[in-house]
């Protein structure tokens, strides 16, 4: 297992992601199904081109919410991170400068997001520890698995997924879940942010 910090020059950055971004922080979900789309999309592309040559398969994503766990299952057939993708864009985000800009400028969410790579850490503004389990499309690649708890230490360590794609699982904040760990909640928040995505997205509950 490896561990280490993820690239922010701030002790804690989260508690600053809360504070600014708090009052959009239902846009959690627009950014990680954007993600899964993007993902999606370019195991597409490398198929069309030729350069990814095995099954696509069924590449809907899938939503997937515990209520009683409080956790969020965002799952996609994308093209998945190896362990170097995740340390690159997942560890090393160059995010640092968000701060001091965001402050700066007494800027809103809405405009800060997506710029910075901040979109993926916008989890962290309801979840209190984050999982990542990836494998890349890449031939040979190991799948890893990655957690952060809402310090900037995280874990990173094999994983034993079978198939290239990913999941991101959230775990709710005591205080987020009586939001989010809602059926009717996920499913309002992916009408309006979520309609008319190149991709399908099925929202279910955890079967177990
Ligand atoms: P952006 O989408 O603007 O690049 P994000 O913070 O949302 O910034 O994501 C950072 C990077 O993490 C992405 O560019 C991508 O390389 C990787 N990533 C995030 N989610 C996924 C996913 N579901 N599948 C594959 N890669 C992902
Ligand atoms: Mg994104």
């Amino acid at each position: 297992m490896q561990t280490g910090k993820i690239g922010v020059t701030t002790e804690n950055i989260f508690p600053i992601i809360k504070k600014f971004l708090y009052s959009d922080h239902e846009i959690f979900l627009r950014e990680l199904v954007s993600n899964a789309v993007d993902a999606t999309t370019k195991i597409k592309v490398l198929s069309s081109l030729g350069d990814y040559k095995g099954e696509l398969g069924d590449q809907t994503i899938h939503v997937k919410l515990d209520e009683e766990a409080k956790t969020l299952t965002i799952s996609d057939h994308g093209v998945g991170m190896t362990a170097d993708e995740v340390e690159k864009y997942i560890n090393q985000i160059a995010f640092s400068g968000a701060e001091e800009f965001m402050s700066k400028h007494k800027l809103d969410a809405q405009n800060i997001i997506g710029h910075f790579g901040l979109g993926f850490f916008s989890a962290f503004m309801v979840a209190e520890k984050v999982e990542i389990v990836t494998k890349s499309y890449k031939e040979g690649s190991q799948a890893v698995h990655w957690e952060c708890d809402g310090s900037p230490d995280y874990t990173l360590q094999d994983s034993n997924r079978e198939t290239f794609g990913t999941d991101i699982v959230l775990h709710f904040t005591s205080e987020d879940a009586e939001i989010f760990a809602n059926k009717t909640k996920i499913e309002e928040l992916l009408k309006k942010y979520c309609s008319f995505l190149p991709v399908a997205i099925a929202f279910g509950k955890e079967q177990e």
